[in-house]
């Protein structure tokens, strides 16, 4: 068992909130995870650089959480520390008539309502995903022909000796849900974005259009880490899978939901092993039938 005791009385000095053993599955959207063995909660961009460098000091893993919506957490757990940016990186402001800067904590939703508010076109794509900005960004996330990549401008970020540094748009290699940051071990503390001009009520109806396509598409009722494959060349994981016949098939507590075959959901009670030996299934099926490769757009964390 790692010893934790420097890390806790940093995280003390700094004012930081911590638990030991917390449920991971209180901190995901799939409701799905053991226990971190660490789980803290900065209060201060100071803080949560010296938490992120003390485990780098080390040599503990240390995992940055958002709103915990892209992610699986095995059912051991994980050995290690949980930094949520949740308290800490949630502040949002306009900077002049065209860019909003957001902390990584800050809500997807809070960003599109604010650009909203201001008459400020380019966000809905945002709204109706259930992330943090900087879980976002780290993801490129994106929906209906919109992506992060399209209204980023740059990004503070902390490097895994807790030294704060920025980062222009055009170098964080943001593609298909991927960025630079998918790689760096770095920690994203705010993002600035730039959007245009344009008219409020038609801003707040192609949001509102938007949130009525996913209530009518998408398993929200239930909990999931939204789609769980990426976008395969030549096909949409969705279609793929129905067309294998896959709708509502189940293991244990995990199901490939019947309203989209994209979305693997928790039906009740499910737990990592019971989505990873679905996810294999799916994988192994299409491969059978289509020769496509499916690949994982969750990300699965944890002791295996
Ligand atoms: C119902 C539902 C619908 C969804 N729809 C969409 C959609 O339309 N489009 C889409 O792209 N995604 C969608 N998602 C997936 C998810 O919401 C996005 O990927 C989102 O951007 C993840 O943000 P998060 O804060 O929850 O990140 P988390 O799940 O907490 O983390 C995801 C990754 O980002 C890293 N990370 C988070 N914050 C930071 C930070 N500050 N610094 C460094 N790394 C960080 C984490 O370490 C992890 O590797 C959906 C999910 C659900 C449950």
């Amino acid at each position: 068992m790692t010893d934790y005791s420097n890390i806790i009385s940093i995280a003390e000095s700094f004012g930081c909130n911590y638990t030991e053993n917390e449920s991971m599955s209180e901190h995901t959207t799939f409701r799905i995870g053991g226990p971190a063995d660490l789980f803290v909660v900065p209060t201060t961009v100071e803080g949560l650089a010296a938490v992120v460098s003390a485990c780098n000091k080390e040599g503990v893993y240390c995992f940055i959480l958002g709103n915990g919506s892209n992610v699986l957490v095995s059912d051991k757990g994980i050995r290690g520390v949980v930094v949520s940016t949740a308290a800490c990186l949630n502040n949002i402001e306009l900077i002049g008539a065209y860019e909003i800067k957001c902390g990584a904590g800050v809500k997807l939703s809070r960003l599109s309502d604010l650009a909203c508010e201001n008459s400020l076109t380019g966000a809905e794509f945002a709204w109706g995903i259930p992330g943090t900005v900087g879980g976002a960004v780290y993801m490129n996330a994106g929906a209906y022909d919109g992506e992060m990549k399209d209204i980023l401008v740059s990004c503070e970020y902390l490097t895994p000796d807790g030294e704060l540094r920025t980062m222009l748009a055009d170098e964080m290699d943001l593609s298909y849900r991927h960025s630079a940051f998918s790689e760096n071990g770095c920690v994203i503390v705010s993002a600035t974005v730039r959007l245009k001009a344009g008219d409020k009520g038609e801003i707040r109806a192609k949001m509102d259009d938007f949130m009525c396509r996913r209530k009518s598409k998408q398993p929200l009722e239930f909990p999931s880490a939204g789609s769980t494959f990426k976008r395969p060349v030549g096909g949409f994981a969705a279609a793929l899978i129905d067309e294998c016949g896959l709708k509502g098939c189940s293991v244990g507590g995990a199901q490939v939901s019947e309203k989209h075959a994209g979305f693997v959901i928790n039906k009740g009670g499910a737990t990592c092993f019971d989505v990873m030996r679905l996810v294999e299934h799916i994988k192994k099926e299409v491969f059978l039938n289509k020769s496509i490769k499916l690949e994982c757009e969750i990300r699965v964390i944890g002791e295996k």
